[in-house]
């Protein structure tokens, strides 16, 4: 990949939009992209592991993060804190690896903001309906959980236009393969020097 090329890749959806999926297939086939593990004071879920999916802090903890400025970018999200750390993202963007940051749509915007040469990708589920349905059937998530998800889910899908890319989750393997497709294409020489003078 060229040094030109842009090596950060924000991933947002909808709670339920299929986005981690996504993105572990994306890293079964690329074990060298770098995945940005955040901080977070949500309740581990099943499946969850702790250090891996994400850190696991106390509201008490997170706050003294915030405190320190040890976070990248952090946000409220469903009533819990999220964050991404500072140290671990420059450390990959300094060796030039891909990096893939799974963020809200607040985190995506603040990302951009910071580093707009970024590519932001947003998963969209093909309908309402289908959304809706997949998340209630996830059974990962409390009924006032759901709720909140998706009162929230309705307001970040009118900010996809936002995005640089948009990719509706109508088939699993077709939606990663886009993905796949955007950050090769974006990384490639020839997409850099689309930038250059
Ligand atoms: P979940 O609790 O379902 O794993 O994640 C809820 C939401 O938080 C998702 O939209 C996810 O992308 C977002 N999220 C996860 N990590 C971070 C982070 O570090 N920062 C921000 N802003 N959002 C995050």
């Amino acid at each position: 990949m060229s040094s030109t090329s842009p090596n950060l890749y924000i991933i947002s959806s909808v709670a339920g939009g299929g986005k981690s999926t996504i993105i572990s297939r994306i890293l079964a086939i690329h074990p060298e992209f770098y995945f940005s593990i955040s901080c977070t004071t949500r309740a581990p879920r099943p499946g969850d592991i702790p250090g891996v999916t994400y850190y696991f802090l106390t509201v008490g903890e997170f706050k003294k993060k915030i405190e320190e400025d040890q976070f990248y970018e952090w946000a409220s999200v469903h009533g819990n804190y999220y964050g991404t750390l500072k140290d671990p993202i420059h450390k990959a963007i300094s060796e030039k690896k891909v990096v893939l940051l799974d963020l809200d749509v607040q985190g995506a915007k603040t990302v951009k903001a910071l580093r707009p040469e970024s590519v932001s990708i947003f998963i969209q589920p093909p309908s309402r309906d289908i959304w809706i349905e997949r998340l209630i059937k996830r059974g990962t998530d409390s009924e006032e959980s759901i709720e909140r998800r998706i009162t929230n889910g309705i307001s970040e899908l009118e900010q996809a236009s936002s995005f640089d890319y948009v990719v509706v989750n109508d088939d699993l393997d077709r939606a990663t393969e886009e993905v796949k497709s955007i950050i090769q294409s974006e990384g490639s020489p020839s997409s850099s020097s689309k930038v250059l003078p």
